[in-house]
């Protein structure tokens, strides 16, 4: 079969005139055969299947069973009648309701006859019913023409009231697959076929619109999911090939005088075997002659610092000035502070370059970058400012990624001829499906180990009218010397609410907790920027014992005697947010406390995050969970939602198909990175056609 046809537009197609694809195009996006055969149903009806009562599960799943009525009878209620009848087979009973019709029901019915009943159950009281089932008796079921499964398309409002319903457009399919003979080129090599045991294309797609049975349509659906999630693979690994291959790096092949002190003279510490391994992974980037473009993943705590600081001293060693971008001025700052610190004495000239670094104060350190006699530059946007210029910037470091659109990332890459090597540093734990997905042009690493010693946070639930008990209990902390944080959510759209229930909350807890006892900072977004650090910088210290805040606390902030964190309505939070700013407690050798306070009232989507941020404090189980709470969109902001697109594919439930469909993605550009080979001639004719045809793979930008 020629490909040709298979973009032949809709109108074509018998039965299909221009009305019909005017609203295929507009409601679905149909507008060749190819989208036809593409559009997949989204479920299906399994007629093929006797259920017994004894197997039916809470899913609300549409089954059919074989059994007989025993008994029926007429329930009042206030809304109204319904019509009972008692249901049972040899292994269980069921309820069979109908709300409507009873009488000619009645009539028609009949006790202690087999019947085969179809429809969706309910549970309820410990009782499972099937609301209005459709029914046929045993006998005549067995004479019938039996309906395999039963294919259901997506579909619209618009689409059903111009009369394109479910059946209209599985005769369009039959229709599509009896022009084309339901022959269609084959998209894989004939190794991955091979060795996974797919069935053909062909086979797939037919199976995937008219299943013939469940196993059939399990082995159509796996080829196309893989099929889908490998080609996205395919797109992502081939572009990071062609990174690696195109854009040259700065090679930093020495591992010097300045890495080497700092590791045997100043390391505060041991490093743990995550950190060790990611250095090494970073090492072994820069010493390569490609652009280094790594993700680097930890959990708040996990010590990404160190590991910044270390490459910026190997980029030291080669002779590159580097710098580090953080969101806030507050982390900024702090970076600067505990950089400084940590390499004490050492010769290396250190800036902190933010919105209020001073005029005169300013213009040094651009010529100190200029000249190359700063080494290392720490910043906010300021840094990205075209007055900033460097002598030779060899790696830029950016701290919380999120926070940064890809524009400013690829200013700091404008900086320079050959662009510096790129460090990306997150404590978002991002499932490593998602990872793989979206950052599959960026390499990944993860310190998935705390350093020693760290108590976990105990986090506990409480409701708004346990207030008073939970005051108890930070008086008791602060009586042991501890600090405490209580924080309230801070939403855009409504700014001014969020201030007044921050300012309602500080009021409060001034009465509750008195001067001279008690010291109280507050840190909110309406505040000026130097307010803030002098707010800041006297909880650091420990003068006062109490941080009241909105959530611009949430990245970074560093005081290891703090050990209480109150988070204020804390339904109101998503998971990620609730997770990062318990990790600003647990820093130090004291237990921790996270306590989540919250009204009585809670969706259940609250509660699940409420209940998963109690039972554990594994930030990528817990991005698991945000991930299949709001999806990959919801999760990575908007510009990422472009993998909601997969057709068939679902990258949280299909995790196990996405890592295979990787594994020989990877296998096969490893030995050919141009699909030049005969064998993968199919795959590349499908690549190069994907990217003509299909706007989905824009996403990937
Ligand atoms: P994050 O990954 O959240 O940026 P930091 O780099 O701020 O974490 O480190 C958190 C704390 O743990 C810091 O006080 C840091 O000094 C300390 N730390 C980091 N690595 C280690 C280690 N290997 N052993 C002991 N403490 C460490
Ligand atoms: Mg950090």
């Amino acid at each position: 079969m020629k490909t040709d046809l298979l973009q032949t537009p809709i109108t074509y197609l018998k039965g299909v005139g221009p009305n019909r694809a005017q609203v295929l195009q507009s409601e679905l996006g149909i507008a060749t055969f190819d989208d036809l055969l593409n559009f997949f149903p989204n479920r299906y009806i399994d007629k093929t299947r006797y259920y017994k009562i004894s197997e039916l599960e809470r899913n609300a799943a549409e089954v059919q069973i074989i059994g007989k009525i025993i008994h029926i009878k007429t329930v009042e209620q206030k809304k109204g009648r319904r019509l009972v009848a008692k249901f049972i087979d040899d292994t269980g009973e069921m309820e069979l309701v109908w709300f409507r019709g009873h009488k000619w029901i009645k009539e028609q019915l009949q006790l202690n006859v087999p019947y085969v009943i179809f429809g969706r159950t309910n549970w309820f009281n410990g009782v499972f019913s099937m609301p209005h089932p459709e029914m046929e008796l045993l006998s005549s079921h067995e004479q019938g023409l039996r309906i395999h499964m039963q294919p259901i398309y997506p579909s619209t409002e618009k689409l059903s009231n111009k009369g394109i319903t479910n059946r209209v457009i599985s005769h369009m399919v039959q229709q599509l697959f009896a022009e084309t003979r339901g022959v269609f080129r084959e998209t894989l090599s004939p190794d991955v076929i091979g060795e996974l045991k797919l069935v053909s294309r062909s086979e797939a797609l037919f199976n995937i619109h008219f299943p013939q049975d469940q196993k059939k349509l399990a082995r159509a659906q796996f080829r196309l999911k893989l099929e889908e999630l490998f080609f996205v693979q395919i797109q992502l690994i081939s572009k990071n090939l062609l990174r690696k291959k195109k854009i040259r790096g700065l090679p930093f092949e020495r591992v010097g005088e300045h890495f080497n002190t700092f590791y045997q003279e100043y390391l505060p510490f041991e490093l743990t075997g995550a950190q060790q391994k990611v250095i090494k992974e970073i090492r072994a980037d820069l010493g390569s002659n490609a652009q280094m473009n790594r993700l680097l993943q930890g959990d708040v705590g996990s010590g990404k610092t160190i590991v910044a600081l270390m490459s910026m001293l190997l980029a030291l060693d080669n002779g590159y000035q580097s710098c580090l971008m953080a969101p806030t001025e507050i982390l900024a700052n702090q970076h600067y502070n505990s950089l400084k610190e940590i390499i004490g004495d050492m010769n290396i000239n250190i800036a902190l370059l933010t919105g209020s670094v001073k005029k005169s104060e300013r213009k040094g350190i651009h010529e100190s970058l200029e000249d190359g006699s700063l080494h290392i530059l720490v910043g906010t946007h300021a840094v990205l400012e075209h007055k900033v210029q460097f002598n030779n910037l060899g790696l830029a470091i950016i701290d919380e990624q999120h926070r940064f659109g890809v524009a400013q990332r690829s200013k700091l890459w404008h900086k320079n001829d050959i662009p510096p090597h790129i460090l990306v540093m997150t404590a978002t734990p991002i499932p490593r499906t998602l990872a793989m997905s979206l950052y599959g042009d960026l390499d990944i690493s993860v310190i998935d180990e705390l350093p020693p010693g760290r108590k976990p946070v105990k986090t506990v639930h409480r409701y708004d009218t346990n207030r008073l008990k939970v005051f108890r209990f930070l008086k008791d902390e602060i009586k042991k010397g501890r600090q405490v944080y209580i924080v309230y959510p801070l939403i855009q759209e409504s700014q001014a609410l969020d201030y007044k229930d921050l300012m309602d909350g500080y009021e409060s807890i001034s009465r509750e907790f008195p001067l001279p006892e008690y010291r109280i900072s507050i840190v909110h977004g309406q505040m000026k920027s130097e307010d803030k650090d002098i707010e800041m910088a006297r909880f650091v210290k420990g003068e006062t014992q109490i941080m009241v805040a909105t959530t611009v606390i949430e990245v970074g902030v560093n005081v290891p005697n703090a050990t209480v964190m109150i988070i204020e309505s804390a339904e109101r939070f998503g998971l990620s947010q609730l997770h990062q700013l318990r990790g600003r407690v647990g820093r130090g050798g004291d237990q921790s406390y996270c306590i989540l306070m919250t009204g009585h009232k809670l969706t259940a989507e609250a509660k699940t995050r409420i209940e998963t941020m109690t039972a554990t404090n594994d930030g990528f189980e817990i991005a698991e969970v945000d991930l299949r709470l709001r999806g990959p969109g919801d999760l990575m902001g908007t510009q990422q939602s472009g993998l909601l697109n997969l057709k068939i594919a679902d990258i949280v439930r299909d995790n196990d198909i996405l890592k295979t469909a990787r594994f020989y993605a990877l296998r096969i550009l490893q030995e050919d990175p141009d699909l030049a080979l005969e064998k993968n001639l199919p795959i590349r004719q499908t690549y190069a056609e994907l990217l003509r045809h299909r706007n989905i793979w824009n996403y990937i930008s």
